[in-house]
């Protein structure tokens, strides 16, 4: 739409779907609506163009999800995007960054706040259409709706005490509302539970990283690969997931860097590869090892780096004797031979890197395979120099920056320890309010815990776990149990649709602020169009519930949050919001004032007590769920290119919608001729937890006996068959790998 529209505007900005952080620039035309925004105004919005109070009949999700994007002249809209000049993308831009901003304009946006009708149950209600939402809710004021939010969780709060409320953040939201969402939860809850979606993605990473090196951030720029003569890319799959990122590689890789694909699916990028090993589906922590034990045994291990820079190196030494690439191939499925080749290999390269994924991640042994990958850097000194390095590559556009705000249940900002009384010390005089030292609860445990009578009441901002979560019917049941739901977001989602009160906010065109990508860089966003209807910030929105909260909060806007972030968080020293905003990206660690980042770090040691990162030992472990007769098959899930996450965005972006508009299960074309299934036909998928229908597509890329399935399509939840069981350590669910039983169906 508005393809005729003249330009009035050009607005610098940074794309808000993956970790890579592409800086980009929308060019806008101005609608004639003069009153977008402000409270009470009623011009020109949505519900002008959509009659809003008209009850639907019976739409299904899968006709809503192609709607048009609103075209009106009133509006302000993004009729293009380019990719600028940034240092994660020079100019580059992937499918969802050029096509996908016309969702703000989707006719299911959210205007106005809204409350739950009396006697309309809680829950997925397959009559209910977001784009007509008061079948179910009520439009209410902000004052009302404000009111009843903040009054259902201090109720809780007084009768049950600070441990009956949670609260879950979003990734998608920019540095300052994570610092202010999570300062809500701290200082007016009382409690530490507040979580997002690193629980879902790389808290394992974290753990390890944390425990191994003492920072959760990755070591080195993925722009490093360049000075890289040896690349591994494992449990990621850059092409679909960080395509940008993935055009980095594939430079490199033309330049003469040898790219080593590990996964169990077969990459788009192994076109690029040197050399591709698919593995056992789950045996990462076998194949791991049985790589250190060439490198120790063979005498290829960097003793001079090892000396100088780690400790427990003996005790790792010893751990993998026994793990031998003929004792591991059994386990993992590589011929011993493989195994020594690519350890080798790594271990003599001159300046080598690993990137992973949440194929690493989202085991049940993430935090061991972190670990694991770790040790293979640490052992061959691939640390702290150009073109080595460890980066797990962060998913969401402020993965980063939103676990760097402290929206994580276990650490205060900047991975603080909750019980380091020095930094609850210097929290507690910034805030003026003392802090708990007792850790929060995660994603998932909060779901046991509501089903527990423990949690009460939640503020979900921009999160989505009535899709994102394990295992769904279990956590969509908490969800309909919680005495108190508050959600706050763009469209009425899937969660929302659990809500007693439903707060509009900006989409992120619409919004100011800062983001971190997973290279470390800060980088500045700004908005270019005017929001519609009664839609409100996020800061602004969270800061109302605070006041009514009996919290003293006074922030004019970003610039101000991002000041007191700067009193409390280290990591952002030297990077000041008049620097972000002229230089628009600066890379923490920043050690000088004007100073570049460092983009390369721990070349003089690592952030830990004793200076040195530290070898932690694992062991083989299989995946929670073993393959059986009832259920053969491994389910794996993740993303497609053109869909983000959930796809509460994406799906109504138009022509990213077109391009995938329906769910889809990939599997290996033998796979596919076992069932008697012809691509394209439906297929049933069961696990323990449930059952979803849909059409299949043939993929030579996925190995026989695993079936891939995208969890964005609400209408086949690809949640409701995952297995909720959590790595002990970085307590991540077990997304990539279920037992499941496969079966020609009807219809999709
Ligand atoms: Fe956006 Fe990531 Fe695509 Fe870049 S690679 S345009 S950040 S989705």
């Amino acid at each position: 739409h508005g393809d005729s529209a003249a330009v009035d505007a050009r607005v610098a900005s940074v794309c808000p779907y993956c970790g890579v952080g592409c800086q980009l620039e929308y060019q806008v035309s101005r609608g004639s609506g003069e009153a977008l925004v402000g409270e009470g105004q009623q011009a020109a919005t949505l519900a002008d163009v959509r009659e809003l109070s008209a009850p639907s009949d019976a739409i299904t999700r899968e006709a809503t999800s192609h709607r048009q994007p609103v075209a009106d002249a009133r509006l302000d809209n993004i009729i293009a995007v380019s990719g600028r000049d940034g240092p994660s993308n020079h100019g580059r831009l992937c499918v969802k960054g050029r096509f996908g901003f016309d969702y703000p304009r989707h006719p299911e946006r959210l205007i106005r706040p809204l409350i739950r009708r009396d006697g309309v149950a809680k829950g997925l209600d397959a009559n209910f259409d977001p784009a007509h939402p008061l079948t179910h809710f009520r439009e209410a004021s902000w004052d009302e709706a404000l009111e009843v939010a903040a009054e259902g969780l201090m109720r809780l709060k007084r009768a049950h005490g600070p441990d009956s409320l949670a609260g879950f953040g979003s990734a998608k939201c920019t540095n300052e509302e994570a610092w202010l969402f999570q300062k809500l939860v701290r200082t007016g809850f009382g409690s530490n539970h507040v979580d997002h979606c690193t629980r879902l993605c790389h808290a394992s990473s974290v753990a390890a990283l944390m425990e191994g090196v003492g920072s959760g951030g990755v070591s080195a720029s993925f722009m490093q690969a360049e000075q890289s003569d040896l690349i591994v890319l494992t449990g990621c799959n850059p092409g679909v997931n960080h395509p940008v990122a993935a055009t980095f590689f594939k430079r490199a890789a033309r330049r003469g860097t040898r790219i080593v694909v590990i996964d169990p699916r077969a990459l788009a990028l192994r076109r690029h590869a040197h050399r591709s090993i698919q593995f056992t589906p789950g045996a990462d922590v076998a194949l791991f090892n049985a790589m250190l034990n060439v490198i120790i045994t063979e005498g290829l291990a960097n003793q001079a780096y090892i000396e100088a820079h780690t400790e427990d190196f003996a005790a790792l030494a010893e751990h993998v004797t026994a793990l031998t690439p003929e004792a591991m191939s059994p386990l993992c499925g590589v011929a011993a031979e493989e195994i020594r080749a690519v350890a080798r290999e790594y271990a003599t390269a001159e300046r080598a890197m690993i990137f992973w994924g949440m194929g690493i991640s989202q085991h049940t042994h993430g935090t061991d395979n972190a670990r694991c990958l770790i040790a293979l850097a640490l052992v061959c000194g691939h640390v702290g120099r150009e073109g080595t390095g460890l980066h797990p590559l962060r998913g969401q556009n402020n993965v980063q920056g939103a676990s760097d705000a402290g929206m994580i249940p276990m650490v205060f900002p900047d991975y603080q320890p909750l019980g380091d009384t020095a930094a609850r010390a210097r929290l507690e005089a910034l805030w003026d309010t003392p802090l708990s030292a007792t850790p929060g609860l995660t994603v998932v445990e909060i779901m046991h815990a509501i089903h527990a009578d423990q949690i009460r009441g939640m503020y979900i901002l921009g999160e989505n776990p009535a899709m994102s979560d394990p295992d769904l019917d279990h956590a969509r049941s908490a969800l309909a149990h919680l005495e108190h739901l508050v959600v706050q977001d763009i469209f009425v989602t899937e969660t929302a649709q659990f809500a007693d009160v439903v707060l509009p906010s900006y989409a992120w065109p619409e919004k100011d602020g800062s983001v971190t990508n997973t290279n470390r860089q800060v980088q500045r966003g700004r908005a270019a169009l005017r929001a519609p209807g009664e839609a409100k910030p996020d800061w602004w929105i969270t800061q109302q519930l605070a006041r009514r909260m009996g919290l003293a909060w006074d922030y004019a806007g970003p610039q101000e949050i991002y000041a007191e972030m700067q009193q409390g968080m280290d990591s952002l020293d030297n990077i000041d919001w008049a620097r972000l905003s002229e230089e628009n990206s600066v890379t923490y660690p920043c050690l000088t004032p004007g100073g570049e980042g460092e983009d390369v770090v721990f070349g003089e040691g690592f952030p830990r007590a004793s200076g040195r990162a530290r070898f932690v030992p694992t062991w083989p472990t299989p995946p929670d769920e073993t393959l059986d007769d009832d259920y053969p098959t491994v389910l794996t899930t993740g993303r497609q290119l053109e869909h983000w996450h959930t796809g509460s965005m994406t799906r109504r972006a138009y022509v990213l919608d077109s391009l995938e508009p329906a769910a889809v299960a990939t599997l290996n074309p033998v796979e596919l001729e076992r069932l008697g299934i012809a691509a394209g036909e439906a297929l049933s998928i069961t696990t323990r937890r449930g059952q979803i229908t849909l059409a299949t597509r043939a993929d030579p890329l996925t190995p026989a006996g695993m079936v891939f399935v995208p969890f964005c399509y609400a209408e086949a939840a690809a949640n409701l068959l995952t297995n909720p069981a959590l790595d002990p350590v970085g307590k991540i669910p077990e997304f990539k790998y279920a037992a499941c039983r496969l079966a020609r169906a009807e219809s999709a």
